[in-house]
C-alpha cells in the first residue's frame, strides 16, 4: 500500500498543513528551508499542541513535562537551530511516591524492600513464594503477567493503581505483552536477590544515573515551538491561530482544500495532524459509510493539570513524581521548579503540576475548576507532601485527546484510513493523533519531515516507520537505522484484550 505524494513536475506546490503542533511545524520548518512555503492552519490561540506553554501570572508550566530526548539527528539538529543556548540541559530525577514514601524509579531492591517496613515486605516475599508455586494460566492479562513475576502484593503497591489511573481500564483488561515490553529486566527473584548483593548494585545505578538526563527549553517547550513559528513566518510560511478546520473538501484522486472559519484553504498538498477521528468526521463528501463508520474505531484519553503555586522552595527535589496511592485520583505531580528554574517568575515560590487522567465527560472532566482546585489541594494534603494553607493560587487546564488509546478496533479502523487514503493521495497524516500512535515529539516531528520529503519526490511510507526509499536532500539524508532508533525509544502503549468493551 503506498501512496504517491509528490510534486515533481508540477510547479511549486501549495501546501496547507494542519495544525500547529509540533508535526505541523517541523513539516513547516523542512518546507520553508527548501525555500517554499506553506499555510499552517491552528485551531487554538497558541502554537505547540500538547507541548505548549501554558502561562498564568508569570508562572509557565507544560502539559505534563516535556523531556526533549532524541536518538534522531536530523530531529536534534532542528531542536539546536532553532533555540541555541536556550536549549538547555537538565538531570532527571523521578520516583514512585506512596504511603508517604519515596521509592527509585526504576525500582531499586533495596530502598524498595526498606521503605515498605519489614511487615510489608515479608507480606511481599510471601505472595511472590505464593504466585511461583501456582501461577495463573493461561497468562493473557497484564494483572496475570505481573502477578504470576511479582506476586499479587508487589502488583498492587507498584503496577495496578498507576497503570488504571492513567489508562482508565482494569489491568485485568490490557493485553500481557505490554508488561513483556515494559518491565524488561526486572523481576521480584531479581530484586530479592539484588537486595543481598549491593557492591553489584551499585555500579549499575552509577550506568543508570549517567543515563537520566535530558534537554529541555529554558522556559518550557512550548518556547521552541513558539520559536520555531517565528522561524517559519520570517520564512514567509503563514501561521494562522485561532483557525480550526471544520471540513476538508475532496473528490476521488485528491483533497481539493480545507474550510476553517469560512475561509477556503485551496492546495496541492496537504498535511493532517489533526486527530484521526476528526479528520474523517471532517470529510466533504462524506467518504464511504465503511471509512465513516472507522471513526468510532478511535477512543482517547483526556488529561486535566491542576497547577498550583505554592509559598516556599525546595518542596522535593524530583522532576515529577508517581502517585501510587490508591486514595487519591491524582497521578503524576510535576515540580517545575526542577524542570527550568526560570519558569517561576519568584524563587520563593514553587509551581507544582497535579495531573488527573480522565475521559471528556466523566466525573473529573465535568467538575467546576473550584472543585478541582479543592481536591487537589485536599489530595496534597492527605499525600503528606504539602500544607494546603501554603497555596496561594491555582489554575486548571483541560487537555482533550492527550492519550490515544490502543483499544481492540484502532488497527482496523488505522488498516481502513489508510485504505481510503489512495483515494486521495495528496493528503498525508502524520503526528501522534494524526496517526493514533502514542509517541513522544521526535517521532511526531519525524513523520512530518518525511511527508515534506515525500512531497519533494520521495516515497516513504510513513505507516511502517521505516525509510524503504533512498533519499538525499542537500546532503542530508533520513536513514532506516534513525527511524529504527527513535521507535526503539518511544513509550510503550498497552492493548486491550480482544472481546473487552468499556
Ligand atoms: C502528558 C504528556 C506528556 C508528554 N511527555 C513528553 C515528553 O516528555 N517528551 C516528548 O518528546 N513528548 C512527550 N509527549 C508527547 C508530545 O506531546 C507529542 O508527541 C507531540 O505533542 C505530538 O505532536 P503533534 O504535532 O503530532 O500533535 P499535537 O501536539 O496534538 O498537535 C496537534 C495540533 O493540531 C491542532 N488541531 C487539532 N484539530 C485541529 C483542527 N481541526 N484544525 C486545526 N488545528 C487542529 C491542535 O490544537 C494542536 O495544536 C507528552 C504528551 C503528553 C500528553
Amino acid at each position: 500500500m503506498h501512496q504517491n505524494h509528490s510534486a515533481k513536475g508540477s510547479g511549486s506546490p501549495e501546501i496547507v498543513i494542519i495544525g500547529a503542533g509540533p508535526a505541523g511545524l517541523s513539516a513547516a520548518y523542512e518546507i520553508s528551508k527548501l525555500g517554499l512555503t506553506c499555510t499552517v492552519l491552528e485551531k487554538s490561540s497558541v502554537v505547540g499542541g500538547l507541548a505548549r506553554t501554558e502561562e498564568y501570572k508569570g508562572y509557565r508550566f507544560d502539559i505534563g513535562g516535556h523531556r526533549f530526548f532524541t536518538k534522531s539527528k536530523s530531529v536534534d539538529r532542528m531542536w539546536h537551530e532553532i533555540l541555541g543556548p536556550d536549549l538547555i540541559r537538565r538531570s532527571r530525577l523521578s520516583r514512585i511516591y506512596y504511603k508517604s514514601r519515596f521509592f527509585a524509579y526504576p525500582l531499586d531492591p533495596v530502598g524498595t524492600l526498606w521503605n515498605l517496613g519489614f511487615l510489608e515486605s515479608a507480606r511481599c516475599v510471601l505472595s511472590y513464594l505464593a504466585a511461583k508455586a501456582s501461577p495463573i494460566k493461561p497468562e493473557l492479562t497484564f494483572e496475570q503477567w505481573v502477578r504470576n513475576r511479582f506476586g499479587r502484593r508487589l502488583f498492587e503497591v507498584f503496577f495496578k493503581t498507576y497503570t488504571e489511573k492513567v489508562w482508565g481500564m482494569p489491568c485485568g483488561e490490557i493485553q500481557a505483552e505490554w508488561a513483556a515490553q515494559r518491565i524488561q529486566g526486572l523481576s521480584a527473584g531479581a530484586l530479592i536477590r539484588e537486595f543481598f548483593r549491593p557492591a553489584r548494585r551499585s555500579k549499575q545505578n552509577a550506568i543508570k544515573t549517567l543515563i537520566h538526563e535530558f534537554e529541555y527549553p529554558r522556559l518550557g517547550p512550548g518556547m521552541m515551538w513558539m520559536k520555531c513559528q517565528e522561524i517559519v513566518e520570517a520564512r514567509g510560511c503563514a501561521v494562522r491561530r485561532n483557525a480550526p478546520v471544520e471540513r476538508i473538501e475532496w473528490q476521488p484522486g485528491k483533497v481539493l482544500a480545507v474550510h476553517s472559519g469560512g475561509e477556503r484553504h485551496a492546495g496541492s498538498h496537504f498535511i493532517s495532524t489533526m486527530p484521526v477521528r476528526e479528520m474523517l468526521l471532517s470529510l466533504d463528501p462524506k467518504p464511504p459509510a465503511d471509512v465513516l463508520r472507522a471513526a468510532g474505531d478511535f477512543e482517547y484519553r483526556d488529561f486535566i493539570l491542576v497547577a498550583l503555586i505554592v509559598r516556599g522552595r525546595d518542596l522535593f527535589a524530583d522532576n515529577w513524581i508517581y502517585v501510587h496511592d490508591p486514595g487519591v485520583k491524582v497521578g503524576r505531580i510535576q515540580n517545575f521548579n526542577n524542570w527550568s528554574p526560570d519558569m517561576v517568575p519568584d524563587a520563593e515560590t514553587t509551581c507544582l503540576g497535579l495531573e488527573y487522567f480522565c475521559f471528556e465527560g466523566d466525573g473529573l472532566w465535568c467538575a467546576s475548576d473550584e472543585e478541582l482546585i479543592a481536591r487537589a489541594k485536599r489530595e496534597i494534603k492527605q499525600l503528606g507532601l504539602v500544607d494546603p494553607s501554603t497555596v496561594t493560587d491555582a489554575k486548571v487546564v483541560r487537555v482533550e485527546k492527550a492519550y490515544p488509546i490502543y483499544n481492540d478496533t484502532y488497527k482496523r479502523g488505522i488498516q481502513k484510513v489508510r485504505e481510503f487514503l489512495e483515494v486521495i493521495p495528496n493528503l498525508q497524516l502524520v503526528g501522534r493523533n494524526g496517526m493514533h500512535r502514542y509517541n513522544n515529539q521526535d517521532h511526531s516531528m519525524m513523520t512530518a519531515m518525511l511527508a515534506v520529503r515525500n512531497i519533494m519526490g520521495a516515497n516513504y511510507d510513513l505507516w511502517q516507520v521505516n525509510a524503504d526509499a533512498e533519499y538525499h536532500e542537500t546532503g542530508e539524508s533520513v536513514g532506516e537505522d534513525e527511524f529504527r532508533a527513535i521507535a526503539r525509544t518511544q513509550p510503550v502503549v498497552p492493548e486491550q484484550v480482544t472481546g473487552i468493551r468499556r
